[in-house]
């Protein structure tokens, strides 16, 4: 087997994705599935239209170019650049979008392209990521509809991804209420009320969603099956869809302390240690380039991750029962941040299982 990898497993994301399509459709919840975590894989992608998905949301339009033949609408997560405007309508079918100018753009590309874009406008309910700041959406909206080859099919929100604002019923009425004012001064349908992403799954488990809340944009608890308001696992969702393996190319026994003057590291830090004596330690041949070692998690419990450089990654091993070799493979578990990583690296082999 080769090393490092990345070991997917499609039937644990069919799975998930089943489980978190039904539960939310008995919610009146359609579920847009994310894949920017997984690069829009195809194969992935294939995996979650067999698990009920019908609408693939990605945030680089490079993505969903990738994913043009699978039988899913395209939704584009990120805000547009002005400058993709033409891929963007060409793509994707629906856009998150927050500003005029670029919307104004996607029109006259509709135009160009004989084809009317759905958007959603999103809205800012105090993340302070993107949308437009949710007291000014309502005066916003009259300068959309009137954009030729645009029609406005929701509004949105996302939160809990940059200020870590947790969605609550009260923030979330407040887009509720927003659909519901602009329906009516505006007599339009606007069918989509976008509420969030993984970090919303506990109202919707906790029997709290706001009515009117109709659509989540899924990606994590699709593949670790977490929601990630609170970081809890979600009852019959598997967490072990991913596995990462690497490779041991040295172990000795060496102090815990560096030995010398301590500067910086190769990252520019200064390092700090612990003194804890002998312990024996290994090297795996993977480093920062491949996984982010904070959010690695050994599958045996008795290893510790200590550190990574961009290419090594240092393990202590001193007290485990089971006795490694070189040229053993080490399997972990990861969080999101450490599975962005490796399926970003060139280096970090993909292999379906
Ligand atoms: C990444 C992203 C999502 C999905 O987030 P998860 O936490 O993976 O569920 C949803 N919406 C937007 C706008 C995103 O950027």
């Amino acid at each position: 087997m080769v090393n490092p990898r990345l070991e997917i497993n499609l039937e644990k994301i069919k799975h998930n994705t089943y489980k978190i399509v039904t539960d939310c459709r008995k919610a009146g919840i359609d579920v847009a599935a994310v894949t920017k975590v997984v690069c829009g894989s195809p194969v992935i992608a294939r995996a979650m239209v067999e698990g009920g998905i019908t609408c693939i949301a990605d945030s680089r339009i490079e993505n969903l170019i990738k994913l043009k033949s699978i039988r899913a609408s395209k939704m584009l997560l990120r805000l547009p650049m002005i400058s993709e405007a033409e891929e963007v309508v060409e793509y994707s079918d629906i856009s998150l979008n927050s500003e005029y100018d670029t919307i104004s753009a996607l029109s006259r590309e509709a135009a160009g392209q004989g084809k009317v874009h759905s958007i959603i406008l999103m809205v800012d309910l105090g993340d302070l990521r993107e949308g437009i700041w949710y007291e000014k959406v309502l005066d916003f909206v009259p300068r959309i509809l009137s954009l030729n080859g645009i029609e406005l099919a929701g509004i949105g929100t996302n939160l809990t991804c940059y200020g870590g604002v947790i969605p609550t019923v009260e923030n979330l009425s407040v887009l509720t209420s927003l659909a519901d004012a602009i329906r009516e001064r505006y007599r339009i349908i606007l069918p989509i009320v976008s509420g969030g992403n993984s970090s919303s799954l506990h109202l919707l488990y906790s029997g709290k969603m706001p009515p009117g809340i109709n659509n989540l944009r899924i990606g994590e608890a699709i593949f670790l099956g977490r929601e990630t308001a609170f970081g809890k696992q979600v009852d019959g969702l598997y967490d072990d869809a991913f596995a990462f393996y690497g490779e041991i190319v040295e172990i000795g026994q060496k102090p815990s302390m560096p030995l010398g003057i301590i500067g910086h590291d190769a990252f520019g830090s200064s390092p700090e240690f612990t003194d804890k004596g002998l312990m024996t330690r290994a090297i795996i041949a993977a480093g920062r380039q491949d996984i982010d070692y904070c959010a690695l998690y050994p599958e045996d419990n008795d290893i510790k991750v200590i550190g990574a450089s961009s290419d090594h990654l240092i393990v202590d091993i001193t007290g485990c029962k089971k006795k490694y070799k070189i040229g053993d493979e080490v399997k972990f578990k990861m969080s999101y941040g450490c599975l962005l990583q490796a399926e970003t690296s060139e280096y970090v082999k993909k292999v379906y299982i």
